[in-house]
């Protein structure tokens, strides 16, 4: 793939887990990467493992402030954004019934409101620019399977592809890509909570027979952002390790 040295991602959720191996893989190609987190520290960490071509930055993307905020961040420091990994998500667990109001719209808040709001945050820096790429990451929970406890969780992500086709199609004139990967199950720190029991039944019901890695997603991340992607926009692609084909 040609080089993407010297241009500048933003990764939100880039200080754990899937966002975390996106990071660092981006930092190893020789972009400058605004890792984004609500911890300022967190982020730090990540940026400071990575070198000097990153730095951390503490906002909320369920926000619009927020959005804005890390944006203007990555256009003083780094003079604009090439890419955005709009990645940063929640998947905590409640069955209907017990789902409040509040807990439906915290999620949808972090995963899809946020989705919105960090594309339309990025667009005024991509249009400057004349190009762009942005990578979503939703799940195959919500718009392929289900999941006990994550009604709220499949909405949002569901949710994210039906926001991202509409955008391709407006963001096509301005030379702006808009995909999504859709991980199965990834062993991040966000999953070690879900408990052991849960990660032994998926490794089980995966064909390849192992939980995939951040670092699985992060190449095919960077392959959106490539020169060599320029004709994709609007697409899905599912890194799971099988899982969802039957056996
Ligand atoms: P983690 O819990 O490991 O990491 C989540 C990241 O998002 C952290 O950096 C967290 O930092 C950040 N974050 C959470 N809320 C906000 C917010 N409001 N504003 C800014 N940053 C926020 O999760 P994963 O790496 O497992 O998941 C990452 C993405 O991948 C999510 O969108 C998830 O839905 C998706 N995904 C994950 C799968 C998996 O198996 N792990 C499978 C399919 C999809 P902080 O808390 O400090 O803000």
């Amino acid at each position: 793939m040609k080089s993407l040295q010297g241009k500048t991602i933003i990764v939100t959720g880039g200080s754990r887990g899937i966002g975390k191996g996106i990071a660092l893989r981006f930092g190893e190609a020789g972009l400058n990467v605004l890792v984004v987190s609500r911890n300022q520290a967190d982020a730090d960490k990540i940026a400071a493992e990575i070198g000097e071509t990153a730095s951390g930055f503490s906002a909320d993307v369920g926000t619009e402030e927020g959005c804005k905020a890390m944006v203007e961040a990555a256009v003083l420091r780094y003079g604009g954004v090439d890419v955005l990994c709009a990645n940063a998500g929640i998947f905590p667990a409640a069955k209907l019934g017990e789902m409040t109001p509040a807990d439906f719209d915290h999620v949808i808040t972090t995963n899809l409101r946020s989705t919105f709001l960090s594309v339309s945050a990025v667009l005024p820096a991509m249009t400057t620019a004349g190009s762009g790429r942005i990578i979503l990451t939703s799940s195959i929970t919500g718009p392929i399977t289900g999941y006990p406890g994550w009604s709220h969780y499949g909405a949002s992500k569901a949710g994210q592809l039906g926001f991202m086709r509409t955008a391709a199609i407006e963001l096509a004139p301005k030379k702006i890509t808009i995909n999504a990967v859709m991980p199965g199950n990834i062993m991040t720190e966000g999953l070690e909570g879900t408990g052991p029991e849960y990660i032994a039944a998926m490794e089980a019901s995966i064909p390849l027979r192992r939980l995939g890695t951040p670092a699985d997603i992060a190449n095919a991340v960077l392959f959106f952002a490539s020169e060599e992607a320029a004709y994709i926009t609007g697409q899905t692609l599912v890194i799971d390790g099988g899982q969802i084909l039957p056996e």
